[in-house]
């Protein structure tokens, strides 16, 4: 900034912040996308040894959630007439706690790919010699992925600053306790008195702490 003659002067124009945030809003979509679609390529070449069915109502609200999401980034990033009442004024700090989280999250989702290995899969499954991943981000916590990709979508949803963005992150969540009850079931099926042990020392969606993890 220059003072001269009593004006001040903006020697660098000021972006637009909206534009700002719609950029890095695109930029980080794409590296989250990065170093999700090696592990999901990979894991549609494996054939699992078993499926498992999500709960009907549970894949039914995740679906509307997921569309629901999709649709409002869509008419966000087109600025669309039709939901302009949706854009509210967050301020700019709960925006770039957004770009935080979303940004802190790419780097846990990597770490957690990386130890839960060919284990993953975007369905519940079990995969043939499926190992019980017990480390890293595993150690505390049962469902540490499906944390961080709720922490991801929903600080996204803050990096937009839009009411329709942010009550469908909302609405992704609400599904996740009944798909990892279903998928703890499968595991404690297959693992037994393993999983029910590492179920004692862990969280499910959060750290346990006060315990040791081995
Ligand atoms: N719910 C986990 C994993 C998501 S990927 C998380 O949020 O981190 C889904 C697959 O991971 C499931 O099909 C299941 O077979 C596998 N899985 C989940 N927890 C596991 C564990 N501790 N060890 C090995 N496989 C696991």
């Amino acid at each position: 900034m220059f003072l001269y003659s009593g004006v001040i002067i903006d020697f660098v124009p000021k972006m637009d912040e909206e534009l700002l945030f719609r950029y890095l809003f695109i930029a980080i979509y794409a590296a989250f996308f990065g170093v999700r679609i090696r592990y999901r390529i990979e894991s549609t070449r494996r054939e699992p040894e078993k499926r498992h069915q999500l709960y009907f109502m549970a894949t039914k609200i995740l679906i509307v959630a997921i569309l629901g999401y999709i649709a409002s980034i869509i008419l966000y990033m087109l600025s669309s007439p039709w939901t302009t009442w949706s854009q509210i004024a967050l301020p700019t700090w709960l925006r770039w706690l957004g770009v935080t989280g979303a940004t802190s999250s790419i780097l846990l989702v990597a770490w957690i790919h990386r130890e839960l290995g060919r284990q993953y899969s975007a369905e519940l499954a079990i995969q043939k010699e499926h190992a019980l991943v017990t480390t890293g981000p595993y150690a505390r916590t049962r469902h540490p992925m499906y944390t961080t990709l709720n922490m991801f979508s929903f600080s996204m949803a803050l990096t937009t600053s839009n009411l329709l963005v942010l009550l469908f992150a909302a609405l992704v969540i609400v599904p996740f306790p009944w798909i990892a009850r279903k998928e703890e079931e499968m595991l404690l099926e297959t693992f037994g008195e393993d999983y029910r042990e590492y179920m004692r020392r862990t969280g499910r969606f959060f750290p346990k702490m006060g315990q040791r993890p081995s």
